[in-house]
């Protein structure tokens, strides 16, 4: 388990399954303690009994198994409160409340804004408390999940949305893919000093055996394919390249689609 220190909360960092990655989120001030899309429920138990506190809500991105998988058990072990979209409430396991962008939850301690991104899903969210991003499936390090039930028009709006985020917002998403989705930027992305830089650094982590996960929005920007086509000259070239109309849209389309069968 990784810790790092926010202004009003700790958030610790479980890996579970192959690379998921669950977050438990502790505030400051009160008792609250929060996991974000518990794949595992005795992965996130021992790490309750470590931080010796009781589990108080659970929030799920996606209705996908592996975020959703510990809700039954954490629910009869700790008796907490799940939270979920509204838009997708028959989907996620055991759901108390359903929240979305203009409703969201209200948990004592923590200050939540929920982001409404389907693409990868339909009905998926994120949620942003402060300077930290918990975006489960919808943005990478260094890519962006599957789009699987929405359009790609639906993720490229999500994913502009996360990118309007400030810079320094630590971007906690739910799965350790960086380094394959590096591989792949590279191939697409030649020429990018901050790409070759990140490949280096993130490539020592993992030799170390630790995450590359939080990364940020100010790294992404510069570094992350699928949001490259914000920029005017990656776009550019992107489009000569492939012979494609040069809007942000065709070229993450082309990308999202090009990864698929890379
Ligand atoms: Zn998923």
């Amino acid at each position: 388990m990784w810790s790092y220190q926010h202004q009003y909360f700790c958030v610790h960092q479980i890996p579970a399954l192959n690379d998921n990655y669950i977050y438990l989120i502790e505030a400051i001030e009160g008792n609250t303690l929060a996991v974000v899309d518990p794949a595992d429920a005795s992965v996130v138990n021992q790490a309750c009994k470590a931080l010796n506190k009781p589990l108080t809500h659970i929030l799920n991105t996606h209705h996908h198994w592996d975020h959703t998988d510990g809700n039954n058990a954490l629910k009869k072990h700790w008796g907490c409160h799940i939270i979920g979209a509204a838009s997708d409430a028959k989907r996620i396991p055991c759901m108390d409340e359903q929240v979305s962008e203009s409703c969201p939850p209200q948990i004592e301690g923590l200050n939540i804004q929920v982001l409404e991104v389907s693409g990868h899903t339909i009905g998926h969210i994120a949620y942003v408390m402060d300077d930290a991003l918990f975006c489960g499936d919808t943005l990478f390090g260094a890519g962006c999940g599957r789009v699987f039930e929405g359009t790609h028009e639906q993720m490229w709006e999500s994913l502009k949305k996360l990118a309007a985020l400030a810079d320094a917002t630590k971007v906690y998403c739910a799965h350790e893919y960086t380094l394959p989705n590096l591989r792949f930027a590279r191939n697409v992305d030649q020429h990018n000093q901050a790409l070759e830089e990140r490949i280096h650094t993130d490539t020592q982590t993992r030799m170390q055996k630790k995450p590359t996960i939080p990364s940020s929005i100010a790294l992404e920007k510069a570094t992350n394919p699928f949001l490259r086509p914000l920029q005017a000259e990656f776009m550019q070239n992107y489009a000569t390249q492939h012979q494609i109309q040069a809007n942000p849209l065709q070229i993450f389309t082309h990308l999202r689609l090009s990864k698929d069968t890379w």
